[in-house]
């Protein structure tokens, strides 16, 4: 390992859009995220005369005419081009025909794919495509246009975009501002019109078409009532779709590196090893020394750290949260706006107040995660702010407070900075998004979400979060089982139990790392700069499976993600530059 500077240009370059009117949204901004989520180290760029002869180019924004005539030339030389969205210059380049607006509707994709959905995923925004001669179609939509297209020019490649990808995931993962109840869904299964605003009444999703049953139950019987514990199993957001437009643009960018033999590397998304991992969450509704002495109990006989929302009014004792530090638990907050008590509504005052009031009972100070009682919500991201003014820096909300909300209501497994509204100083808050998937299984949850939700998770690399609570654990045997069974089940297929605090160190040194692969007359050399050092990181390389890392201290193994085959090497990054090389 040597430190070695390099000038060399990165093989993915971002064209971003320009900027929007002071009173819109910067979705296309969401590339970004996606991309830095991703692992991917990239350029910046809206100059043609700026790209590497070879390599791929995620354009998110408009070219002139001029520009227009460059990036031709450069595709037919042998670059490849994704588009989203796009341009009206860019038309004939990418061989289509743009149509009618889309709405919220299903995209269903075709064979090429390596990974694609089971069904169609819901798309709510673009523009409808017509391929003309010599393109093909990757993706359509229920009136038979096209929704992703892919058109081989000169010695080039150009897959383009009809969805608006940026507005969907961002959309699907934040939904629309709460100012009133949701619809609920027809079958009875998620009454979410219940007088109280929370992150569900926002939801992107639709729950009349987005949801399935778990495989092998019944279909959901007449006299379905939502009740405790749930009658039967009921329809369940069983696909993360946000999860798997991420995964649609991973691989046209992968699609697109192969054709034009560049060597890519990325940062994994978890630790050598690790495909995916798993998180649990306990709320301690009621603060009762005994609840909480039975989820001690139970969190000690699955083995399981968890992250513990303290709610206000009153905590449990000093023994009991003495207990709770003691055996190795996150303290968290669980802010309360029900109205049950003089501070528990929804304003900064009082997310202050209860911030403060958890560090005092827990005799933690720096009290970085959050998850809201009753998934409360108002409005878009305000609660974004009053969270950065406090020092949390991870909050799980978004998830679902019905059994027909169970699963992936916010479409994703995946850790997210939001995207700020318009006339926001900073473009995203700075408070990681981590999923929720399921509350109590076996009493808010049917049994039959849990494998629906570690499958998911795990195809997709995420987060799978399962939420307890302790008058639960403590009176429902099944829900106790359920809490033990449930971790062993997610250890077995290789997911570790990480807290939310874990999650969001994990996540943030791991937003600090540069991957970049050049290749060498002898080999390859992958090049790592890292803000600080990150122990067991995992660089995912698209090489030969030949390829030999000389340094044989770094672990090597060949993993699947998206469908793509890739050469994984584990390493410990030090603060600064590294570099491993490779032999073919
Ligand atoms: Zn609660």
């Amino acid at each position: 390992m040597t430190s070695v500077p390099s000038n060399d240009a990165p093989a993915l370059t971002l064209w971003p859009a320009g900027s929007v009117e002071p009173d819109q949204v910067l979705w296309s901004a969401y590339a970004t995220e996606v991309l830095d989520h991703a692992g991917f180290s990239y350029a910046t760029s809206t100059d043609p005369s700026a790209l590497p002869a070879k390599g791929v180019l995620l354009l998110t924004g408009t070219a002139d005419t001029e520009q227009a005539g460059a990036l031709t030339s450069w595709v037919e030389a042998g670059g490849t081009l994704v588009l989203a969205a796009p341009g009206e210059n860019l038309t004939d380049l990418a061989g289509v025909s743009p149509g009618r607006a889309l709405g919220s509707e299903l995209v269903e994709c075709t064979e090429h794919w390596a990974q694609r959905p089971p069904r169609g995923i819901r798309a709510l925004a673009g523009q409808a495509l017509t391929p003309r001669d010599g393109t093909e179609v990757l993706a359509t939509l229920a009136d038979g246009s096209a929704a992703i297209t892919r058109r081989q020019v000169g010695s080039g490649l150009v897959l383009t975009f009809g969805v608006d990808l940026w507005y969907t995931i961002a959309r699907i993962q934040q939904g629309y501002p709460v100012t009133a109840d949701g619809v609920p869904a027809s079958d009875g299964t998620a009454p979410i019109d219940d007088d109280l605003l929370k992150a569900e009444d926002g939801m992107a999703l639709d729950l009349e078409v987005d949801r399935a049953m778990p495989p092998g139950y019944p279909e959901l019987p007449d006299d379905y009532t939502h009740t405790y514990p749930p009658p039967a199993a009921v329809p369940i957001f069983d696909q993360p779709h946000a999860d798997w437009w991420r995964a649609l643009l991973l691989q046209a960018i992968w699609q697109s590196a192969a054709h034009s033999a560049t060597p890519l590397g990325w940062l994994d998304y978890w630790p050598a090893g690790l495909d995916a991992i798993a998180h649990m969450s306990h709320d301690a509704d009621g603060n009762k020394p005994e609840d909480g002495q039975a989820a001690l109990d139970a969190f000690a006989a699955a083995d399981v750290k968890v992250t513990w929302h303290q709610v206000f009014p009153g905590g449990y004792g000093p023994e009991t949260f003495a207990a709770i530090t003691a055996a190795g638990h996150e303290h968290s907050l669980h802010y309360n706006s029900m109205a049950d008590a003089d501070l528990a509504s929804w304003g900064w005052p009082q997310f202050r107040a209860q911030y403060a009031w958890a560090q005092a009972v827990s005799g933690r100070e720096d009290i970085v995660s959050n998850k809201n009682h009753y998934t409360r919500w108002e409005g878009w991201t305000e609660f974004y702010t009053w969270c950065e003014r406090t020092g949390v820096q991870i909050d799980s909300t978004r998830g679902p407070s019905k059994q027909g909300t169970v699963g992936f209501p916010f479409g994703t497994a995946h850790l997210s900075f939001p995207l700020a509204p318009a006339g926001n100083e900073q473009i995203f808050h700075d408070v990681l998004n981590l999923p929720l998937h399921t509350q109590d299984l076996a009493w808010a949850g049917h049994i039959a979400a849990r494998d629906v939700i570690l499958d998911a998770a795990q195809a997709q690399h995420g987060v799978a979060h399962f939420l307890f609570h302790g008058p639960h654990l403590n009176k429902r045997p099944l829900t106790r089982q359920a809490c033990v069974d449930v971790a062993n089940v997610a250890r077995e297929r290789g997911m570790p139990w990480w807290t939310a605090e874990e999650i969001n160190t994990w996540e943030r040194s791991r937003r600090g790392v540069q991957v970049q692969v050049r290749t060498l007359a002898e080999g390859w050399e992958v090049q790592v700069h890292a803000e600080q050092a990150l122990s067991g990181a995992a660089l995912a390389l698209a090489l030969p499976a030949s390829a030999t890392p000389v340094d044989d201290q770094v672990r090597v193994r060949t993993v699947q993600r998206h469908g793509h085959e890739f050469l994984e090497l584990g390493v410990d990054l030090p603060a600064g530059t590294s570099s491993w090389l490779l032999r073919p």
